[in-house]
């Protein structure tokens, strides 16, 4: 699932997730990211998931608002649309800065199901809809495994069944905007 890191209060950043339902992004310090409804305002700059791919992982668009100006990584969306990529910085007026993050986390989540048949890479079984799962956080990879009472197939060994990742469930995420001074 992917997330926004934004500058909480004390300079720390704080991750909020994305709905799938996207959201709106105002310059505004104390509330910037908001839920995306019929009644945002169309000055509003929103951002909205396309996707999914079988496996890989949903796309993000920025989409720049009728009034409030944005830039990604320094540049103004001159296209008025900009595929996200991950640890792109988010620039609004009012000094509102945020960071995208594509990061995934492992968790169990209803399997949403996909245009093709798709099976669990451990026990070779076609994943039904709605069946408890894991998607493999690895962002080269990204298949689902089954996570349920009878079939654990994602924490049944140390790694992914196909690339390895490890298999912690509730992991943390890895990556913070913290990291770019020092990188
Ligand atoms: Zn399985
Ligand atoms: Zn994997």
């Amino acid at each position: 699932m992917a997330h926004l890191w934004i500058s909480g209060r004390q300079k720390a950043w704080l991750a909020v997730r994305l709905p799938d339902t996207g959201v709106a992004l105002f310059p505004d310090r104390e509330r910037p990211v908001r839920t995306l409804s019929p009644s945002s305002p169309p000055s509003a700059v929103r951002l909205r998931c396309c996707g999914p791919a079988r496996h890989a992982g949903p796309v993000w668009v920025l989409i720049g608002g009728a009034t409030h100006p944005v830039r990604v990584n320094g540049d103004p969306l001159s296209t008025g649309l900009r595929l996200l990529r991950d640890r792109d910085e988010i620039q609004l007026d009012a000094g509102v800065r945020l960071y995208f993050s594509a990061e995934e986390v492992a968790e169990v989540r209803p399997f949403p199901g996909a245009t093709e048949k798709v099976f669990c890479p451990r026990c070779k079984l076609e994943l039904n809809p709605g069946e408890p799962a894991v998607r493999c956080p690895a962002p080269q990879c990204g298949i689902w495994h089954h996570q349920t009472d009878q079939f654990n197939c994602w924490t049944y060994s140390g790694g992914c069944a196909l690339c390895g990742h490890p298999t912690e469930l509730a992991g943390g995420l890895r990556w913070t905007p913290d990291q770019l001074k020092s990188s």
